[in-house]
């Protein structure tokens, strides 16, 4: 499936929560869910009775969503927590968290998961000191991400230094601001994942 180019609010909207997909915006009164908390469409202000096949779809959909993740790609996600030990739904949720451009977007070098998708793609990170440009690059404990030192000169990535750095970095982060690296200290257990996903509805939903 081709990755979602339309209005990002309005996937917001559907959902019923704040996915923080437009950056700056999200955390100021401008956000369109704070604004219209209804979904989207002509008929976004009726009630409508929602079937568990129809409240699991919106769990999966939601997810994606907040990930910016193409079906297929979740879908290969999913199967790959399946076949991990432990809880499969959480195991789900690591696998998302631990994507390169994911780990950008938490150490505030990116305003938003597509922009910092954008900035991995155009070659500004290293893991380990080489150069990765693969947004889906899944990190593991003990790796160290750090932005390319000509990289930290560039108009997108000061903007996005400025603008986040007072955004919390979850714990299993250790930032050093000084010299823009970060360690991965451990993958994060499920409290650690700020994600407003019901992951067992996911699970419910691909075992069918
Ligand atoms: Fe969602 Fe951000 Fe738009 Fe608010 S501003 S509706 S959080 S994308």
């Amino acid at each position: 499936m081709a990755r979602y180019t339309g209005a990002v609010c309005k996937l917001c909207r559907r959902e019923g929560k704040k996915l923080f997909l437009k950056g700056d915006r999200c955390y100021t009164g401008k956000c369109s869910i704070e604004r219209r908390s209804y979904a989207p469409g002509q008929h976004g202000q009726s009630r409508k009775k929602t079937s568990e096949y129809g409240i699991q779809l919106r769990a999966k959909q939601l997810a994606r969503r907040y990930y910016g993740l193409a079906e297929g790609q979740f879908h290969k996600y999913f199967l790959m927590a399946e076949r991990k030990q432990g809880v499969t739904g959480e195991n789900l949720l690591r696998i998302c968290e631990s994507r390169l451009d994911n780990v950008v977007y938490l150490l505030g070098w990116g305003s938003s998961r597509a922009e910092s998708r954008q900035l991995v793609t155009h070659g500004h990170f290293k893991v380990n000191g080489h150069k990765v440009d693969i947004p889906s690059y899944l990190l593991k404990a003990g790796d160290v991400v750090s932005i390319k030192e000509k990289s930290r000169e560039s108009e997108k990535i000061q903007s996005a230094l400025e603008n986040n750095s007072a955004r919390p970095v979850p714990q299993w982060l250790d930032l050093n601001r000084e010299i823009a690296e970060a360690k991965i200290l451990s993958l994060p257990e499920r409290e650690q994942i700020a994600a407003p996903v019901e992951e067992h509805l996911i699970v419910e939903f691909y075992s069918k």
